[in-house]
């Protein structure tokens, strides 16, 4: 599980891609798995490299447009297995309790993971440049 050294990319320095920091909670510079200090608790800084992730201001903005996404996609899916299926209600309750909860904690890691990622990827582009600078 330690060595992940599939993160060889043709441009050295580049890190992992915003996709790969979301999924695994890579650190957005070096790539090393110390993004996360608990489920969706930043570390303070990366434990490899030393960026300071505090400097990032992610935020809880997502955190409730997710939950609605999470809330619509569930609620679909109980009412779809209640027309197919009539389960008694506990049956709803053991599976819609868990898969919600569990797609949130997903959900929040990688949404605050990508957001992270995202923006050192533009602070590290606007190194050197000031003024507003639209990425394309
Ligand atoms: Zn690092």
């Amino acid at each position: 599980m330690s060595d992940e050294q599939s993160h060889e990319k043709g441009q050295p320095g580049a890190g992992p891609s915003v996709a790969e920091v979301a999924l695994f909670g890579l650190c957005p510079k070096c790539g090393a798995k110390t993004l996360f200090d608990g489920t969706v608790k930043f570390a303070p800084r990366c434990r490899a490299c030393g960026l300071d992730y505090s400097q990032f201001n992610v935020g809880d903005g997502p955190a409730a447009f997710l939950t609605l996404i999470i809330g619509a996609v569930v609620v679909g899916l109980a009412l779809w297995l209640e027309l197919a299926w009539h389960p008694p209600f506990w049956v709803h309750a053991l599976l819609w309790i868990p898969i919600t909860a569990l797609s949130v904690v997903y959900g929040l890691r990688a949404g605050k993971a990508a957001l992270l990622a995202s923006e050192y990827r533009n602070k590290a582009g606007e190194h050197r440049s000031d003024g507003p600078h639209e990425d394309s």
